[in-house]
């Protein structure tokens, strides 16, 4: 029976045990924290729970242009939702340890055995964990990453937070920065908003979210800014500190700016640093992270590595897949290497952004070829009801084939959305095939199959 000893309980980790398991190994998961890992505990499910309550806050307080009224105000002003944060935090927490505890009895239904504590290698196919040795025939790093600090802005868990304290926040904070535009900070500085903080955010670059789709950002950057958040462009924050009641941050071109909390949102670094992993022949980059080939092989035999320490694309989704392909490798299965091509990836943002296959900047560089439609979320039946008209959706296909290429979802529930576009580029489907799907009337999925309807008129040219 071939042994193996997974380091990691989060996404990477956990899915790669249970393949291994499934597929007859002798596993053994070690994990420092809790099962399910950081992915669980105290990143993607906590501040997705936390946006299922600023997504429904912000869904009432816009009811009124449809009609809904509320009462209660106080001085003759009209009454509105109001969000209570401890027992925001306390779902949030309690959802998160509910989910590892489904995991970890998912896992052990599977026969693999879970020893809680941080692991080593001592050698590529032995594994330490305080003085028990663990011997592997194949060895899974999944280890994970923790948030960056910038030099001269730690967090002290109460004014200046990275995003695994916010839960411990006994009130909402009143004037909240958020330092970071990418993913992680776009989604924070929108969530807050809509629960009731004022919120500046500030971005080191021209726009928020500056390696998405520009057209998306520019979406969210208009629907934040209509909602009264106060966004800094261009500014880089050199340092934090706390001030009498608060706050204040310096930018480097040496302004400042004062809030009562700050969010740091600049990053991750990988968990790979004093495990003996250089030792054992495993190598890393410049920035420490795991190199892997595509099917999860590291330099040193018999070693894998999946997920955040590899650096790879810093999701669940690609960690999950990329542990599974190393199990499927190591124990002798045909296996597909990662397609990063075929990726579905969502921003929680309000609306939210969902991407699928080739990016509009690969294609207005001139790397990849293709046509491009896209209709603004105003168009579409549905939206109007709804009153949503802050979106769009936008197809890229092959110019002579209408082969599906990609594309963009900016809408509620775009990560729902995004499913079909995502079947049909990894199935190779064309426009006319999309085209010709029926979507339900009135939907916002139909103006999926209203783009495919455009692109192929224009192929018929
Ligand atoms: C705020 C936020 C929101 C996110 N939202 C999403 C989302 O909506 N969708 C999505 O797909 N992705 C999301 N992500 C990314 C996602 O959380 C990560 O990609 C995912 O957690 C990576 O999984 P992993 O298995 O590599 O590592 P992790 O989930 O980080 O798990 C690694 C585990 O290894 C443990 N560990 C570390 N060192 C050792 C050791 N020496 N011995 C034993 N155990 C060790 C750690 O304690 C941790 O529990 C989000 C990330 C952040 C920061």
């Amino acid at each position: 029976m071939t042994r193996v000893a997974i380091l990691g309980g989060g996404p990477g980790g956990y899915e790669s045990a249970l393949v291994a398991a499934q597929l007859g190994a002798d596993v053994t998961l070690v994990e420092r924290d809790g099962p399910g890992g950081a992915c669980v505990l105290t990143d993607c499910v906590p501040s997705k729970t936390l946006i299922a309550t600023s997504t429904r806050m912000a869904v009432l307080s816009e009811s009124v242009s449809l009609g809904v009224r509320f009462s209660g105000g106080s001085d003759g002003e009209v009454g509105g939702p109001e969000v209570d944060l401890p027992l925001v935090n306390k779902r949030v927490k309690e959802l998160a340890w509910a989910q590892s505890a489904d995991i970890e009895s998912r896992v052990a239904d599977e026969g693999v055995r879970i020893i809680r504590g941080a692991g080593r290698l001592v050698d590529p196919q032995i594994v330490a964990v305080g003085d028990e040795r663990i011997h592997a025939d194949v060895v899974l790093i999944a280890t994970g990453a923790t948030p960056r600090v910038l030099p001269g802005a730690e967090p002290d868990g109460e004014r200046i937070l990275n995003w695994r304290q916010l839960y411990d926040l006994p009130e909402l904070p009143e004037d909240l920065i958020v330092v970071g535009s990418g993913v992680t900070g776009a989604e924070f500085a929108g969530a807050y908003l809509a629960l009731g903080s004022r919120v500046t955010l500030v971005s080191s670059r021209d726009h928020v979210l500056p390696n998405e789709d520009e057209d998306a950002a520019r979406v969210l950057e208009e629907v934040f800014q209509r909602r009264g958040m106060n966004l800094l462009a261009r500014s880089r924050a050199a340092g934090v500190k706390r001030t009498a009641d608060g706050v204040e941050v310096t930018l480097t071109d040496g302004r400042t700016v004062t809030g009562s909390h700050c969010l740091m949102t600049v990053g991750m670094e990988p968990n790979t640093r004093g495990m003996g992993l250089e030792e054992a022949g495993v190598r890393l980059d410049e920035r420490g992270f795991v190199q892997v080939d595509k099917v999860s092989r590291t330099s040193a035999p018999h070693v894998y590595a999946a997920g955040d320490c590899t650096g790879i694309l810093m999701l669940a989704s690609v960690a999950a897949m990329q542990g599974r392909i190393a199990m499927w490798h190591a124990l002798g299965e045909a296996v597909q290497p990662l397609k990063l091509g075929w990726v579905a990836a969502n921003i929680f943002t309000d609306p939210e952004v969902a991407t699928v296959g080739v990016s509009q900047a690969q294609i207005d560089s001139g790397e990849v070829p293709a046509r491009i439609v896209k209709l603004p979320l105003s168009t579409n039946p549905r939206a109007k009801m709804q009153g949503f008209l802050d979106g769009f959706v936008k197809i890229f296909c092959r110019p002579a084939t209408g082969i599906v290429l990609g594309g963009v979802i900016v809408a509620p529930r775009a990560s729902e959305l995004i499913l079909g576009l995502s079947i049909a580029v990894q199935q190779h489907l064309t426009v006319d095939q999309v085209a010709h799907t029926f979507a339900v009337y009135p939907s916002v999925s139909g103006s999926i199959t209203e783009a495919a309807r455009r692109l192929m008129q224009e192929s018929a040219y």
